[in-house]
């Protein structure tokens, strides 16, 4: 049986963490969330952050735009947002409704404070090794879960299934940077199972439940669950079959409670650090 990893108690420890800084610091930070159309469970993630935000006193601030908003309604929202001194941190949630130009939204948020590291800028200074930027925050969190396991991740062999660059590729950056031997799986990968089981870390971001199984891991490897995906019953599960998993991995997330709960203590840390960093 392996080692459990409890992402809710290390994001907790990090919140407590951040809350100290938050109180010692002269302005409190401010993070802005941008939602738009009705999606139900973007609502719940706002709620989520907006709740996370104030437990550690971040300030949080919140634009609604109707699913009908145009393009232009939601580039005055984050020129407004960019150009609010008292906001360090800006989130534009996503997925925005179709008619949108996401990715161009995306980059119109200021560098300094775009707390989700999507920004081209922020991506190169993650790929350059340059530490000035900010990262994205589920694999920002996916590292610290690895290393509440293995401190010295260099020359340990890692692989990242999923190339997005919302996980994927960060993930993979993060991983060299510890001097790990890293390959990129996607759908693309032939003999993904062969792949996977050279991993001393295997890190699964794909989103199609439980496709990662005992036969895909090796003995003692450290396995990050990203995925979230619903099942016919409702409830939640990730990317790898944690059940079979468990009994060969060295160490594991659960899904829920393994990364979900790091990707918010991370977007919290970026924000104080962006705040930091603007001060
Ligand atoms: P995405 O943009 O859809 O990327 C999925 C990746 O998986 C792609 O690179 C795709 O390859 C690859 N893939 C698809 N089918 C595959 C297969 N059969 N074999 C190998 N690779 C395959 O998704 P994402 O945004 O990275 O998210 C991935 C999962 O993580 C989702 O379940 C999402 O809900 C979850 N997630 C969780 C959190 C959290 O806070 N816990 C945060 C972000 C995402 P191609 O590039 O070749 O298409």
């Amino acid at each position: 049986m392996s080692t459990l990893i409890d992402g809710k108690a290390v994001a907790a420890k990090l919140k407590e963490q951040l809350a100290n800084e938050v109180s010692s610091m002269s302005k409190k930070p401010g993070l802005a969330v941008i939602l738009v159309g009705d999606d139900p469970a973007s609502h719940v993630y706002v709620r989520n952050k907006i709740k996370a935000c104030e437990a550690v006193g971040i300030q949080s601030y919140e634009t609604r735009l109707p699913e009908d908003a145009t393009q232009q309604d939601v580039e005055e929202a984050i020129t407004a947002f960019n150009n609010n001194a008292d906001v360090n941190g800006i989130l534009l949630q996503l997925p925005v409704p179709k008619h949108l130009d996401s990715d161009a939204l995306v980059q119109m948020i200021d560098p300094a404070k775009d707390v989700d590291g999507l920004s081209f800028i922020n991506q190169g200074k993650l790929v350059a090794g340059d530490k000035s930027g900010l990262v994205p925050c589920t694999p920002q969190g996916s590292l610290m879960l690895i290393k509440e396991i293995e401190q010295d991740l260099s020359g340990k062999s890692a692989v990242v299934i999923g190339r997005s660059l919302l996980f994927g590729k960060p993930m993979a950056q993060l991983l060299l940077a510890e001097n790990c031997t890293i390959t990129t799986a996607h759908s693309r990968t032939q003999n993904l199972e062969e792949v996977c089981k050279q991993a001393d870390i295997l890190v699964a971001a794909v989103g199609r439940a439980k496709m990662v199984k005992a036969s895909w891991v090796k003995d003692g490897a450290i396995v990050i669950d990203v995925g979230i995906n619903r099942q016919d019953d409702g409830k939640l599960c990730g990317d790898v079959d944690f059940d079979e998993v468990k009994d060969v991995a060295g160490a594991i997330t659960p899904v829920p409670g393994g990364v979900g709960p790091m990707t918010i203590a991370c977007l919290l840390a970026n924000t104080v650090q962006a705040a930091k960093n603007q001060h």
